[in-house]
């Protein structure tokens, strides 16, 4: 019987064509809804997901009888319930590596844009008010020789930290779940605990994933540790921090500015104040948002789903617990 794959993320022509070579592919180029009928007349007969973006639901699950298998096209994973999938049975796959050099320099650009003030100032001459040279009231901070803070030094945070110690000569501090000796090493970072970087650090960046642990682990009282001049960056995921807090630290000038790349709600809903306010360089989700790494990332959900239904283990299996070798 040929397995029936429902795709609902980004593919290109080859990927498509390949995979419909060895299984039924229902293909949603762009899904507005999980409620759209076509789509849950799919899901009802699919043994395997590939997508991103869509939170998946064990009442979802309930609609998807034959499910084996999801590839995600993301290394994060909070948009799944990992326990119920286990429980199901079902295996989990991400995109870790493909995606760590692009996402790194999301990281390293709103480092530089927010401490350098890059978007304010070319609003600024777009305004027509580049009259005579400017003046103090412009200046931004200095990135290089600082001290970085990484909140969260996997992947992601090691290749952001590679580039401040390598690229701009930063001083490298980073709160962490396990230590790093070998990072330590690379890059003479020091682990220290989480109050400690915030107060000490000039940027701060957030790598860690969502989880129970560290949703709002940034809030109003580690805001309150943070330097007036700190740079604060979060390319995890929004819910890491409390946005509430966040906005009134920016707005009382707490802290010096903010690079987002992520937010409690996406897309961000139009109340917002965070993409107005002159301190804070604001980023529509783009963390990985290249040709090159989506068609990876796309590329390696495809590999992963492949593998699981085809009875192999997949490369990147977030529940391992899930796999049982024929
Ligand atoms: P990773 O390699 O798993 O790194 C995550 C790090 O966070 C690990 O070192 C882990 O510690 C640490 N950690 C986990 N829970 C923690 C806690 N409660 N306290 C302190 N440290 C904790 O993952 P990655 O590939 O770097 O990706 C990190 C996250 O970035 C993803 O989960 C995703 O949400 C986000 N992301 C965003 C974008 C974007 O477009 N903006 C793109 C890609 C990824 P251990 O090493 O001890 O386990």
């Amino acid at each position: 019987m040929t397995q029936r794959i429902l795709a609902y993320g980004r593919l290109n022509d080859d990927q498509l064509a390949k995979l419909r070579r060895d299984f039924h592919v229902d293909y949603f180029a762009h899904l507005d809804s999980p409620d759209e009928p076509a789509f849950r007349a799919a899901l009802r007969e699919a043994h395997g997901l590939v997508g991103a973006s869509l939170k998946i639901t064990p009442a979802l699950l309930d609609e998807a009888p034959q499910l084996r298998a999801i590839a995600s096209i993301s290394v994060g994973y909070d948009n799944y319930p990992v326990d119920e999938l286990t429980r199901r049975g079902i295996l989990l796959c991400n995109t870790p590596d493909v995606l760590t050099e692009t996402t790194a320099d999301t990281g390293f650009l709103l480092i530089l844009a927010a401490a350098r003030r890059a978007v304010e100032l070319a609003e600024f001459i777009r305004q027509g008010d580049w009259r005579s040279s400017i003046g103090e009231a412009h200046f931004g901070s200095d990135v290089h020789g600082k001290t970085l803070g990484m909140i969260g030094f996997g992947r992601i945070g090691a290749a952001v930290a590679r580039r401040g110690a390598l690229g701009f000569g930063m001083r490298v501090l980073y709160s962490n779940a396990s230590p790093k000796p070998a990072l330590e090493n690379e890059l003479g970072a020091t682990r220290c605990e989480l109050d400690e970087l915030l107060s000490q650090a000039d940027v701060i960046c957030v790598t860690v994933p969502l989880t129970p642990a560290t949703e709002k682990l940034i809030g109003r009282r580690e805001f309150g540790l943070m330097k007036p001049s700190a740079v604060f960056v979060n390319i995890a995921r929004g819910k890491v921090v409390n946005e509430t807090a966040m906005i009134q630290a920016l707005k009382s000038r707490q802290i010096q500015a903010a690079g987002l790349d992520v937010f409690e709600q996406e897309p961000l809903p139009s109340e917002s104040p965070l993409p107005f306010m002159t301190n804070v360089v604001a980023l529509p989700h783009i963390g990985s948002a290249t040709h090159e790494t989506r068609t990876a990332m796309a590329q390696r959900a495809l590999d992963n789903i492949r593998l699981a239904l085809e009875g192999e283990r997949p490369i990147d299996l977030v529940n391992d617990e899930a796999w049982s070798p024929a």
